[in-house]
């Protein structure tokens, strides 16, 4: 059993943390936010406001933030900390190049290090079924596949530093693209008289077929646990999915890459946050296209 220094625990790491008291590792925990620490704290997390605090002695220290910027301060402090040869994963969301950075940073201090951004959400967090993906070293991954299969169902090797995060963008550059499509045509089988279930028992079968249909179907229906039943509830917030259309594009613009339906996708999704939106879940996307105020 290792002893784990856990920073971030949000909606996402305070779940994570609680999988890793489960398993019996020694979990220590950091977060500016008192009642994330306490929710933590109630999960068995021994707890502290500073992160610098907890990671002396730790083997793994792991770190769920909102951003880039937030997750290099934090590296920048703990590495000079922490014990030589230990292991730092950053599981948050953030731009490739600050994941390189903090890679860079990490061998620099002689410590290992894997970015590995996660998918399945707050509920994938609390059930230990996330996907990881993860860029990095062999050794690294190989040394750090134990902790992250107990929050994972599934963990996939993605390449060298920065090869998580770049799996991360455009899976949900994807998403985000593949969700306005589907939209857009709901609303459209609506103007030609066409059923919610009729459009959707064709396409869940046919060439249309993707997630955004079959799993989270965005009118309310066909898919019963889809937050189009709940008000368009989140799920996913429109916000989260537009932090992710940007880094896409901020990747597209930085290699170079051609992504006109990925740029389209985030001047949707931030209009639609700038109407006042940005706590619903993606998928009400819907409503703002068949209002035709995209
Ligand atoms: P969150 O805002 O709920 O949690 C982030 C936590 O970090 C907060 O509790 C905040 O107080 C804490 N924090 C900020 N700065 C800190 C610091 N310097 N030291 C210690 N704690 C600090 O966010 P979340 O939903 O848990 O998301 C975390 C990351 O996971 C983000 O990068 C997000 O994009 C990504 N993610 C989220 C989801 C989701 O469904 N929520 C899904 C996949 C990935």
């Amino acid at each position: 059993m290792s002893t784990i220094a856990f920073i971030g625990l949000g909606n996402m790491g305070g779940p994570m943390a609680a999988n890793l008291v489960k398993a019996g590792h020694v979990v220590r925990g950091a977060d500016l936010s008192e009642a994330s620490r306490d929710a933590a704290a109630a999960q068995g997390v021994s707890v502290s406001a500073n992160a610098v605090d907890i990671v002396a002695g730790a083997d793994v220290i792991i770190t769920m933030l909102p951003n880039g910027k937030l997750v290099l301060n934090v590296w920048e402090q703990a590495l000079p900390v922490a014990k030589k040869g230990a292991l730092f994963i950053d599981s948050s969301t953030i731009d490739v190049d600050s994941a390189r950075v903090a890679h860079r940073m990490a061998g620099e201090a002689g410590m290992a290090a894997l970015d590995a951004p996660v998918s399945g959400g707050v509920g994938g967090a609390a059930a230990g079924t996330l996907t990881f993906m993860v860029g990095g070293a062999k050794e690294a991954f190989d040394a750090g596949k134990a902790v992250l299969d107990v929050m994972g169902g599934k963990i996939v090797h993605c390449g060298d530093a920065g090869a998580g995060q770049a799996a991360k963008i455009c899976n949900n550059m994807i998403l985000g693209i593949s969700m306005i499509g589907v939209c857009e045509a709901f609303a459209m089988g609506e103007k030609l008289g066409l059923s919610h279930q009729a459009l959707f028992d064709v396409a869940s079968t046919s060439s249309g077929q993707c997630w955004s249909i079959t799993s989270y179907c965005p009118v309310p229906g066909p898919v019963p646990t889809s937050p189009a039943n709940n008000g368009y509830k989140p799920g996913f917030a429109v916000d989260l999915m537009l932090k992710d259309l940007k880094l896409s594009q901020d990747a597209a613009s930085t290699s170079g890459a051609a992504t006109p339906l990925g740029a389209a996708a985030a001047a949707i999704y931030e209009r639609f946050a700038a109407a006042g939106f940005g706590g619903s879940d993606f998928s009400g996307i819907i409503n703002f296209l068949r209002d035709g105020k995209h």
